[in-house]
């Protein structure tokens, strides 16, 4: 299959947006196996009493970890491939042999559950309501993630497991001596975003709907800035949180990245619509939004940074007053 077919999906965000990009805004060179697993080794972190964080020793890799209580263990998230959900569950046996009773998917995108067929068959898998549509389009969705995934070949054998369990609201489960919820605040990075929480350890799993520290959040195909930011403000009025385990990037804590959400959606919302009132035109808007220092503190982030505010302007700008609740959105909208 040619490069062409194997379509990245952050090209994709941004070939449907009908709006002249700047320069460069389309080399994804930078993001070419970000979420490579080869010889992936996961070392548990131990956050709190059987509450555990596996961090990827990659950039910009998959993040999850697990939470073990009498009865069993609950991970989160199975990564791109079986190799990547092996790494995972090889981590879990270094801390317990008690059986993994629940996987949970922190959105459809394809690093986030394509590793769900490696998960044993008793293990029950949750991903939210609006999960559904998207894990149906298992050729779409591989075509896409192959690029980051370090190739074709790393994808080639996956079978499509999608979720057991749908939710729709808050879910609350005990593992024995542990209690753990599963919470969904709105259309964040995606219309699918779940977060993880163990209220006793005060630690969440935010998968794509908070990133780690200096990365830049991202509004691919559903997202709005003005639902995000209210998904984001509901996400830190309902949780007494810590500790934030992201989907990618390093940990972090609620007191760093909820105030830098909150900043970046609502300086993103407003300094557009400004812009857009001004009569400027896209590109333009784009040069002259500015990165806030926050999120591009390294050489080699600064990139990522920049191509993801490119998205985000680019989306919020189409988007100007068209944002519809979610249950309203168009069903082409499903990313
Ligand atoms: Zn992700």
């Amino acid at each position: 299959m040619s490069r062409n077919r194997t379509f990245p999906a952050l090209l994709l965000v941004l070939a449907t947006l009908q709006c002249p990009l700047p320069a460069n805004a389309q080399d994804l060179t930078p993001f070419a196996g970000v979420l490579d697993t080869t010889g992936l080794t996961l070392v548990p972190k131990r956050l709190a009493s059987g509450v555990y964080a596996l961090l990827s020793p990659n950039p910009f890799g998959d993040n999850s970890g697990f939470i073990v209580g009498d009865r069993g263990v609950l991970v989160v998230d199975s990564l791109v491939n079986a190799e990547g959900a092996h790494a995972v569950q090889k981590a879990v046996r270094t801390v317990t042999d008690k059986p993994i009773l629940y996987l949970v998917n922190t959105n459809a995108v394809a690093d986030h559950w394509f590793g769900n067929y490696a998960f044993p068959p008793t293990t029950t898998v949750i991903a939210h309501r609006n999960a559904a549509t998207k894990m149906a389009k298992f050729d779409q969705l591989r075509g896409e993630i192959a690029f980051f995934a370090g190739g074709e070949a790393k994808v080639a054998d996956v079978q499509p497991r999608p979720a057991d369990l749908y939710l729709d609201g808050q879910l609350t489960i005990d593992l024995g001596g542990l209690e753990v919820e599963i919470h969904h605040f709105g259309v964040g990075n995606t219309r699918e975003d779940l977060v993880v929480y163990v209220p006793a350890a005060r630690v969440v799993w935010t998968g794509n709907f908070m990133l780690g520290n200096h990365l830049i959040p991202l509004l691919s195909g559903a997202a709005r800035a003005p639902l995000y930011l209210d998904a984001v403000t509901q996400f830190a009025r309902r949780l007494e949180i810590d500790t934030i385990v992201p989907g990618h990037g390093s940990l972090t804590d609620a007191a760093t990245a909820v105030p830098l959400y909150l900043a970046y959606l609502s300086d993103l919302t407003e300094s557009v619509r400004s812009a857009a009132r001004d009569g400027a035109d896209p590109t333009t808007i784009v040069d002259r939004l500015p990165l806030r220092t926050e999120f591009a503190p390294e050489a080699g982030r600064e990139l990522y940074a920049r191509i993801f505010q490119t998205i985000n302007t680019l989306n919020t700008l189409q988007n100007l007053g068209t944002v519809l609740p979610a249950a309203e959105r168009p069903e082409g909208d499903s990313n």
